[in-house]
């Protein structure tokens, strides 16, 4: 058996957001750059309340900040605009508030404004909860906020979904929905990035979402929060991750996600942590172990970072 679970509405297109008639009174949560690159007007809000204080790989204690700070204000709605971590926040408090969430990503690749999962960094350890009501209500889709992005952040996010689309198709979860949309989203995705038109990649990675967030990612996320938690940019640890976990299941992808790989050009990364200390962390994340074609020992995780260190 399995379950297809998406918000009820999803919005795409450039201006999609500037377009949207949102509800009065919302609470805005959003991270510090907004209010400057004119998000807020864009968007065109009627008496709201706003958090732009979210960090990147944002922390537990953001959304019990949040939570004492407005709960007991009269909004209507929590409106997520920003990257994965805004909306993870923003995600994550509506869901402890129990109010309707609206969705705007404004990079591409996070998949964040489809899924029921939520990442935040619990005492120092990036945390995934995943809870379908965690899942926004609605999504909009915007383009627009592509512009002016800058490169890295594009790559970053970029690959990201690329990781997540590959993995969730291979994960033993994976149903016929889930690989039809997570086969066509790395098509997509592939050719956005190997021929510039970034524009493509707002369709790639919300294809990408509904496709892994009805699925899941396996062992190439799994082995990246050890190098998250080390400052590593989630999409850059991804690089190299996610390639060596292809390399071990066999993946259908390996190739393509390599060949992407080496044309963005990441630079290489390295685990501080003892690599026998980091694979125990590793192995304690089900979440994504379980849902792995294959199964891996801890001999294999310790191979697996060694290979990528080098
Ligand atoms: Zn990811």
């Amino acid at each position: 058996m399995w379950n297809i679970l998406q918000p009820s509405s999803i919005h795409f297109g450039a201006g999609a957001a500037s377009e949207h008639d949102f509800p009065e009174r919302p609470l805005l949560i959003t991270s510090k750059g907004a209010k400057s690159r004119g998000w807020t007007e864009y968007l065109k809000l009627k008496n709201f309340q706003i958090f732009d204080q979210v960090e990147p790989n944002p922390s537990i204690e953001t959304t019990e900040k949040i939570i004492s700070e407005f709960k007991n204000e009269n909004f209507s709605t929590v409106i997520g605009l920003g990257g994965g971590s805004s909306l993870d926040v923003a995600k994550y408090v509506g869901y402890k508030l129990e109010k309707k969430k609206i969705m705007i990503p404004t990079t591409f690749g996070s998949g964040s404004e489809v899924t029921k999962i939520s990442v935040l960094n619990v005492d120092g350890k990036k945390t995934s909860f995943h809870d379908t009501k965690i899942i926004s209500d609605v999504a909009i889709i915007d383009s627009n906020f592509i512009k002016g992005t800058p490169k890295n952040v594009i790559k970053n996010s970029a690959i990201d979904s690329c990781a997540q689309c590959s993995e969730a198709y291979d994960s033993k979860i994976a149903n016929p929905y889930t690989k039809f949309l997570c086969e066509k989203a790395f098509d997509i995705l592939e050719s956005a990035l190997l021929k510039n038109d970034y524009e493509k990649l707002a369709l790639g990675s919300l294809i990408t979402g509904l496709g892994f967030g009805n699925s899941s990612t396996t062992l190439g996320h799994a082995l990246s929060y050890v190098y998250s938690n080390e400052g590593i940019m989630h999409g850059h640890a991804l690089a190299h991750t996610t390639s060596a976990a292809h390399e071990f299941n066999n993946s259908k992808f390996y190739e393509r996600f390599r060949k992407i790989v080496k044309y963005l050009d990441f630079s290489e990364i390295n685990l501080s942590q003892n690599l026998d200390d980091a694979a125990e962390l590793i192995l304690k994340d089900r979440k994504h172990l379980d849902n792995n074609p294959k199964t891996v020992s801890k001999t294999n995780l310790i191979e697996l970072l060694r290979k990528i260190n080098s």
